[in-house]
């Protein structure tokens, strides 16, 4: 018995008004169902819409509408410069140096721009470990790689296979690449895995990749900006994410990558390039010999996408206020309530497995609840109540409450809405 939580109302509605955070929820914009405010759990999937998100887009319609081709060096943030004012408050939330850090593209184009200058196969050293279930983007990406240098992946795409209930065991993952050894060349997981929602040891596994020669690279869309990370200190290679999903920015909206600096910092280091990642120095001589800008910058391909990315800036103004650090104590027990709720009454946990980590270290905000009979038709009465939580075959629903704008009351609400479905 958790003695730390109690199954009430009254309890729910007195942790939210001790929450540090929970003016933050008035800073976004909440859906609505039959006129109320939705209980929104599927930040892994969409965050909300920031307020300040409008304005930070405006300005710079604004500026092109005034300036013209002048607003690439004018206003607060001209846009010659637009990629340098994410880094300070990206830094933070991965860990990282602003040098090793710049937001840019897509989250699986950037994936293929890491693949480029990270997978070097050579004589015996070509194999990729990927996670089984792993989200098919990212192993379509590393299968590509593969083919395209004349490998094999049926022989040397390595699947580290789940235990049966969903989990990556450290010591699974530990005997996989001690067992690969030389043949090793690259490590590609997630930091939070999207399906399961269980957090990787990103140092753990790094460190064990080094030992044997290989390189770590992280997918982390389903980690930034739920659980604080330690990119640099980790030594991990490379990373990439999305800033759609925690990090608010708005459908589709613009990626980011991490490259260490021992990686960065050497011209060395083979990349796929274009005109943004040259020197700043010299990039509009237009000179043809390529002169790369230190760290993460010089994978810059193309000028910046400005009115995606001043979305983004609102986003992250956010996070730089409320703090990783912050967030991620109210996650732990936002998340650790609604854990309790369903194990702690007898109805849910009859009809409810979580297969999701239930220690805190091993996990993000998300609970992955396998629904044992009926599953499609319980999300779909969840949906109808005006709960949006997300469907996975075939028989998982994602819940994920998010301490930016979610109250222990909407995980209370949850909970007795789910108990009142299954009573029937
Ligand atoms: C969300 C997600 C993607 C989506 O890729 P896009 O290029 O942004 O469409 C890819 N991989 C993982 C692991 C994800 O969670």
């Amino acid at each position: 018995m958790n003695r730390q939580y109690e199954d009430s109302d009254v309890f729910a509605k007195s942790l939210d008004e001790k929450d540090a955070l929970n003016l933050f929820r008035e800073e976004f914009y909440i859906p609505k169902h039959a006129g109320k405010d939705v209980i929104y759990f599927c930040g892994n999937s969409l965050g909300l819409q920031p307020k300040t998100a409008n304005t930070h887009l405006q300005s710079e319609l604004k500026s092109w509408r005034e300036n013209g081709v002048g607003g690439h060096f004018t206003g607060d943030k001209p846009w010659v410069r637009y990629h340098e004012f994410s880094k300070r408050p990206l830094a933070e939330l991965i860990g990282s140096s602003t040098q090793e850090v710049v937001s840019m593209n897509s989250l699986t184009t950037n994936l293929h721009l890491l693949l480029a200058s990270f997978y070097q196969p050579s004589g015996d050293r070509v194999k990729v470990i990927v996670e089984e279930g792993a989200f098919p983007s990212d192993h379509f990406a590393v299968e590509s790689h593969m083919r395209m240098k004349g490998i094999d992946p049926a022989q040397h795409l390595e699947i580290l296979g789940l235990d049966s209930n969903g989990y990556l065991s450290p010591q699974k993952i530990a005997e996989t690449i001690s067992q690969l050894g030389q043949q090793l060349a690259l490590i590609l997981l997630p930091g939070v895995q999207y399906y399961t929602g269980q957090l990787l040891n990103i140092k753990l596994i790094t460190q064990l990749a080094h030992e044997v020669g290989a390189l770590a690279g992280f997918d982390l869309a389903h980690a930034i900006g739920n659980v604080p990370l330690a990119l640099h200190d980790d030594q991990v290679d490379f990373a990439t994410w999305c800033s759609y999903k925690y990090l608010n920015s708005g459908p589709g909206n613009v990626s980011g990558i991490f490259i260490h600096d021992r990686h960065g910092k050497s011209p060395n280091t083979p990349k796929l390039t274009g005109w943004w990642g040259h020197h700043d120095h010299t990039r509009f001589q237009m000179k043809t010999t390529f002169d790369p800008m230190p760290g993460a910058d010089g994978w810059q391909l193309s000028n910046v996408n400005v009115f995606g990315t001043a979305i983004h800036h609102a986003s992250l103004d956010i996070f730089q206020r409320a703090g990783i650090q912050r967030l991620r104590q109210k996650s732990i027990s936002l998340t650790g309530f609604l854990e309790f709720l369903i194990t702690e009454n007898v109805l849910l946990n009859d009809r409810v497995t979580i297969i999701t980590p239930s220690n805190p270290t091993e996990r993000g905000c998300q609970l992955s609840l396998i629904i044992k009979q009926q599953g499609k038709a319980i999300f779909e009465k969840l949906v109808s109540e005006g709960i949006v939580v997300d469907w996975r075959e075939p028989n998982v629903i994602r819940v994920a409450p998010t301490p930016l704008y979610n109250t222990f009351t909407d995980v209370y609400q949850f909970y007795k809405t789910l108990k009142m479905i299954l009573s029937k």
